[in-house]
C-alpha cells in the first residue's frame, strides 16, 4: 500500500504560537501535532512507500525548511519519499525549490494556495510548475477548507486547478483531501485531467460527506484517480483504513447506494508512485 500525504514538523520550531494555538480546532480536540520518526514509522508500518512533507506558507505561520524533511527521509529512505515545500509569495522560493530538489533529493512539491495566500492560477507559479513539470515531480496542493484563520478559501477550491493542467497537461497533479468539502468541484476536474488525481486523506472524520464524495466518484466513474493518504499526526493510519473500509456503516438498511468494495479496495491498493511519478519510454 501507498500513502500519499503525511507530514513530518516540529511544531514548536516551524509553527507559529497562534497556528499552534488554532490547530486545535482540526479535530476538536488539542492535538499535538510534532512528528517524530519512531512513531511515525510504527504508525506506516501498513505501507510500502509513504510520501512526507512540511509546509512553507508565511501567512499562515508554517515554515518547515526542506532539509528538516530530506533529514527525516534519509533516516527511512527505503519507504519514504519527501517533497518540497513552497511558498511562491516570498522571495528566493524559486532559488530554494532547485535546492531541495538538486541537492536535498526531494522528489515533489507541496503547495498550500490557501494557507501561503496565493491564487494557484498566478503568473508566478509558472515557474515552479514548468520546473515540476520538466523533471517529473508531483505537486500535491493541498485544497478545500482549513482551521487557520487567515487561510484564503478561495484559492482552496478545485476548478482553480483546472486551469493549471490545461497549461501544464504533463505535469502530476494531487488535488489533497478531494478539495472538501467542495469534493464534487474536485470530482469533476481529475475527471478531465489524465495526471490529475485527488488524495482521501483526512475525510473519514466526516463520514456523510466521505460516503458522498465516494458516492459521487463512482457515479463519474473517476474512483480509479483517488489515492489513499493519511494527514498524518492530523489522522493515524488504522483509523483511516478503517474509516474508508466502513464508509457505508452509516446508511445500514436504508436501500441508499453503497460504496463498493471494487471502489474501496482499489484506493487502498492503487500504485500510487506508478502514476505520480512519470515511466521512463
Ligand atoms: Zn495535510
Amino acid at each position: 500500500m501507498h500513502n500519499v500525504h503525511t507530514h513530518t514538523w516540529d511544531a514548536a520550531l516551524h509553527f507559529t504560537p497562534a497556528t499552534i494555538r488554532e490547530s486545535d480546532l482540526s479535530r476538536g480536540y488539542p492535538l499535538d501535532l510534532t512528528v517524530r520518526l519512531e512513531a511515525f514509522l510504527a504508525d506506516m508500518a501498513a505501507f510500502d512507500k509513504v510520501i512526507v512533507f512540511g509546509l512553507k506558507a508565511r501567512r499562515t505561520g508554517y515554515w518547515v525548511p526542506d532539509e528538516y524533511v530530506a533529514d527525516f527521509v534519509a533516516r527511512a529512505p527505503e519507504k519514504l519519499i519527501g517533497f518540497a515545500a513552497c511558498d511562491p509569495t516570498q522571495p528566493e522560493h524559486l532559488e530554494e525549490l532547485h535546492c531541495a530538489i538538486e541537492q536535498f533529493k526531494l522528489r515533489g512539491v507541496k503547495l498550500g494556495p490557501i494557507y501561503a495566500g496565493f491564487d494557484p492560477r498566478d503568473s508566478r507559479c509558472n515557474a515552479i510548475y514548468r520546473y515540476c513539470q520538466e523533471n517529473g515531480l508531483p505537486v500535491l496542493f493541498h485544497t478545500g477548507t482549513t482551521f487557520n484563520h487567515a487561510a484564503l478559501l478561495e484559492y482552496g477550491r478545485p476548478w482553480l486547478f483546472d486551469e493549471v493542467a490545461i497549461r501544464f497537461p504533463d505535469l502530476r497533479m494531487i488535488l489533497a483531501h478531494c478539495g472538501h468539502p467542495f469534493s464534487e468541484e474536485c470530482l469533476v476536474v481529475i475527471r478531465k485531467h489524465p495526471h490529475v488525481y485527488a488524495d482521501v486523506s483526512a475525510l473519514y472524520y466526516r463520514p456523510w460527506q466521505f460516503y458522498n464524495t465516494l458516492i459521487a466518484a463512482q457515479e463519474y466513474r473517476v474512483t480509479h484517480k483517488l489515492l489513499f493518504g493519511t494527514d498524518y499526526p492530523f489522522a493515524t493510519a488504522q483509523a483511516s483504513i478503517d474509516g474508508l473500509r466502513q464508509v457505508n456503516h452509516i446508511v445500514g438498511g436504508s436501500g441508499l447506494p453503497r460504496v463498493s468494495a471494487e471502489t474501496i479496495e482499489g484506493i487502498l491498493q492503487r500504485d500510487a508512485l506508478a502514476l505520480l511519478f512519470p515511466q521512463p519510454g
